[in-house]
C-alpha cells in the first residue's frame, strides 16, 4: 500500500532511506537546507524541498501532519536534530522516527516525542557482529520480493481454533511461522496444526503480500 513519508535531512542516512522508500512505491518529500542535496535527490523521490527545519514557519506549509511517519535524520548538529523534531511533534506528525548519534541524544529525542530511535553506527555494527559470529543467520530476505513477514494479532473468527482449522496456508497461501503468547510470554516457533489460537496471541505471517492483504481484510 502506497504510504506518504517526509524525509528532514539528506545527509547519508536521510538520502538513502528517501530513495529506498520512494523505490519501494511511496511518496517521498525531501527535506534538506542545503541546495545541492536537494537539487541531488530531486529526480529520484516525488518532492524535494530546501528548507531548515529548525524555523517551525517553514514547515509549516508542507503538511507533515498528513504523512505516514516523518524521518527526522539529522544526526551531527544536536541542536538542529533536537529542534527539528520538537517542531515536526508540534506540527502534529503521526509518527516520527529519529536519528540519533549517542544514547543521550536518543533520550532527548525520546522525550520531544520520537516514536522510533536508530542509532545508525551502533545498529549496523550489532548487525555486522551478528552475521561475523553467524553467517548463516538472514536479517532479511532479499530474494523475496513481494513477500513478507507480518504481525497480525487473529480476528475473532479465529480465536479458540486449531492452525489445522484455519487452515491459513491453503486458504489464503499463508504461513504461521510463530506465535508470540503474551500469557506468560512466551515466543513459540514454528507452531503445529495442533496449536490452539487465544485473544492475546500475536501470530506472525510469511505469504505473498497480496494474501495478506487479502486476509487482513477478510478478517477485518
Ligand atoms: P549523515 O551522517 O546521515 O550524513 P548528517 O547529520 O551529517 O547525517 O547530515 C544531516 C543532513 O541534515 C545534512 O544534509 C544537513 O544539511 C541536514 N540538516 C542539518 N540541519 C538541518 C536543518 N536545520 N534543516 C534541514 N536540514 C538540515
Amino acid at each position: 500500500m502506497k504510504k506518504q513519508f517526509a524525509v528532514i535531512g539528506l545527509g547519508n542516512f536521510g538520502f538513502y532511506m528517501a530513495i529506498r522508500l520512494s523505490e519501494l512505491g511511496h511518496e517521498v518529500l525531501g527535506i534538506d537546507k542545503n541546495t545541492k542535496l536537494v537539487q541531488e535527490i530531486r529526480d529520484s523521490v516525488s518532492r524535494a524541498v530546501i528548507a531548515d527545519a529548525t524555523d517551525p514557519l517553514a514547515l509549516r506549509e508542507l503538511e507533515l501532519e498528513k504523512m505516514d511517519a516523518v524521518v527526522v535524520a539529522i544526526g551531527s548538529v544536536l541542536n538542529n536534530s533536537i529542534l527539528a523534531t520538537l517542531n515536526v511533534k508540534d506540527l502534529g506528525a503521526k509518527r516520527i522516527v529519529a536519528k540519533a548519534v549517542s544514547e543521550p541524544h536518543g533520550r532527548i529525542l525520546r522525550k520531544i516525542g520520537a516514536d522510533e530511535i536508530y542509532f545508525p553506527e551502533k545498529d549496523l555494527a550489532l548487525t555486522a557482529a551478528q552475521r561475523l559470529d553467524n553467517p548463516n543467520v538472514m536479517d532479511y530476505l532479499p530474494f523475496l520480493e513481494g513477500y513478507s513477514i507480518v504481525q497480525l494479532a487473529p480476528p475473532a473468527a479465529f480465536i479458540g481454533k486449531t492452525l489445522i482449522d484455519l487452515d491459513l496456508i491453503n486458504r489464503y497461501g499463508v504461513q504461521v511461522i510463530a506465535i508470540k503468547e503474551l500469557v506468560p510470554e512466551k515466543m513459540v516457533m514454528i507452531p503445529t496444526g495442533r496449536f490452539v489460537v487465544k485473544d492475546s496471541d500475536v501470530l506472525f505471517l510469511l505469504g505473498p503480500d497480496t494474501a495478506i492483504a487479502d486476509l487482513r481484510e477478510t478478517s477485518n
